[in-house]
């Protein structure tokens, strides 16, 4: 399966939030979407990405005085996006490889979409149980 068949199914919503907003909002974004992190864009561009993982981090070296400072403060600048055709495999080896669980997907310089990594393993889980699947029914019935 590939990154453009995983966004037809799940959507190409993506919740973004611009940079100047506090790390507190954008906390609350991540609840109330229930999700692990936002990208940050302005005039349409990505600037950065910013994870549940770097509000802990934030919040961990600076107390809770860092939730009223801007999210642009934490974000991640240096953005790995993926593209339509990137197949499961190579995005679970990028988010092994890089230590991340969220990957920005980008058309022609457009966000069209983000995976995460509940979205890959759903996907690789099904496609192996296909798989096993359509093993036992050539063992079966040959
Ligand atoms: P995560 O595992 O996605 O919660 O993110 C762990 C760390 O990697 C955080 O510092 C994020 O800002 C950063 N991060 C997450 N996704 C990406 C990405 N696609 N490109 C670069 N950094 C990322």
């Amino acid at each position: 399966m590939n990154v453009r068949q995983m966004i037809e199914e799940k959507g190409s919503a993506v919740v973004t939030c611009a940079p100047d907003i506090s790390l507190k909002e954008a906390a609350v974004s991540l609840a109330q979407h229930r999700i692990g992190a936002v990208v940050i864009v302005e005039n349409e561009r990505i600037q950065g990405i910013l994870s549940e993982r770097d509000i802990v981090s934030a919040v961990a070296s600076h107390g809770i005085g860092a939730l009223d400072r801007p999210a642009a403060s934490f974000m991640t600048r240096r953005v790995i996006t993926c593209r339509l055709d990137h197949n499961t495999d190579e995005l679970m080896e990028m988010m092994t490889n890089e230590r991340f669980r969220h990957v920005p997907v980008e058309e022609d310089g457009r966000l069209v979409g983000i995976v995460s990594i509940g979205d890959v393993v759903k996907r690789r889980i099904a496609e192996v149980q296909r798989e096993a699947e359509s093993i036992r029914e050539y063992v079966m019935h040959g």
